[in-house]
């Protein structure tokens, strides 16, 4: 039967019903545009709006698939990484339905959500066969995984300082533009010259695929410096803006063939790199990646846009996915704010993969 989806690790409450299959009976997702007011999510808020909202949504998506819950095979609910607020308002929600009902429970590792996606039998034909490679980009996380089954990840490697989608938005404030930064700054590029300012392109052409960028956030911070206070000129946060993204590129799509190599030593079956995360929405990467992949003849994925940021699609798609092998998870689990993918607990045998 269908499963329900629950979202609520950062600052999109969402809920989904999927059939076995992958097919989506009903969705909603809603962005709490509060945040915005205060440049970044505040916890607080986001866990009483996820209070405030999550109720809501489960009835109209539960009303739109045209099921009760006694129509549904099991739950499923992002319970970590992420903010501990609302991922025990998520996860209390769906535990307060599978204890009425009588139904399995399943808590979602978010990070597992965005590396099963690809999965989904629409986005790639019949969905992605494991074992593929997937770079997870968004705003907490930077990370290039070997994903080998369903609770069997490793990690190839990952930021050793910021996130790829915190350097977009921490860049975004340095130049004026709004929260979230990744979609204003690559609005903003797409007028400016890349080549005006020569940013650098951290750890490019090192051995192993970690990422870093700190130090080229602090580049951008430095020429924003050298401007009078006040807003830059118009033409100016545009050249910077199309600087800073075009190292972002260069840097990822080097990082990117490096964990192909590393990807091939450990699965030389494997033929297809994915990608998943909110940054992933950016046109410019996405285009360099695939470009990346099909000159070492790699398969590209990249999930639609609204399935990259938060959403309870990929959440009850994991619970499909580990209800099929007959993994659920108590009534008493523990949200986890911190929570690897290539944690013990993650694996259907216990033991790492
Ligand atoms: P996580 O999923 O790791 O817990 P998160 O909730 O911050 O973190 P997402 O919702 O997946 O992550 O992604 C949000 C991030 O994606 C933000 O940092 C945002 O700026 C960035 N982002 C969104 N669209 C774009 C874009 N077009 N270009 C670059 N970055 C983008």
């Amino acid at each position: 039967g269908p499963v329900l989806g629950l979202e609520s690790s950062c600052d999109e409450t969402a809920a989904a019903v999927l059939a076995p299959d992958g097919q989506i009976l009903a969705e909603a997702v809603l962005s709490q545009a509060d945040h915005a007011t205060y440049g970044g999510v505040v916890p607080e808020i986001a866990a009483r709006a996820h209070l405030a909202h999550l109720p809501g949504l489960v009835g109209q998506v539960m009303r739109q698939a045209g099921l009760g819950f006694d129509g549904l095979a099991g739950i499923a609910a992002s319970s970590g990484p992420g903010l501990i607020g609302g991922l025990i308002v998520g996860s209390g929600v769906g535990k307060g339905i599978a204890l009425a009902r009588g139904l399995p429970f399943v808590a979602v590792n978010h990070l597992e959500a965005h590396a099963l996606t690809a999965r989904l039998p629409g986005l790639v034909l019949g969905g992605a066969p494991f074992p593929y490679l997937l770079l997870l980009l968004s705003g907490g996380h930077c990370q290039c995984i070997a994903v080998e089954g369903v609770g069997r990840h490793v990690r190839l490697g990952s930021t050793i300082d910021d996130a790829v989608g915190e350097a977009f938005d921490k860049v975004a404030k340095m130049i004026g533009l709004g929260w979230p930064g990744g979609p204003a700054v690559e609005r903003l590029a797409a007028q400016g010259d890349p080549t005006r300012f020569a940013f650098p392109r951290p750890l490019r052409g090192r051995p192993g695929c970690d990422f870093s960028f700190s130090g080229l956030k602090t580049a951008v911070a430095q020429v924003v410096a050298a401007y009078p206070p006040g807003p830059l000129p118009a033409q100016d946060a545009a050249d910077i803006a199309a600087g800073f993204q075009a190292a972002v590129v260069d840097v990822m799509a080097d990082r990117a063939a490096r964990a192909i190599e590393l990807f091939r030593a450990r699965q030389p079956e494997g033929r297809l790199m994915v990608v998943g995360g909110g940054v992933a929405a950016n046109t410019a990467l996405r285009t360099a990646l695939e470009r990346v992949a099909a000159a070492r003849g790699f398969g590209f994925a990249a999930p639609p846009l609204r399935l990259c940021g938060g959403n309870a699609v990929m959440v009850a798609w994991v619970g499909i996915e580990r209800l099929r092998l007959g993994l659920t998870d108590a009534l008493d689990h523990a949200p986890r704010p911190r929570w690897p993918l290539d944690a013990a607990d993650m694996s259907p045998t216990g033991a790492g993969p």
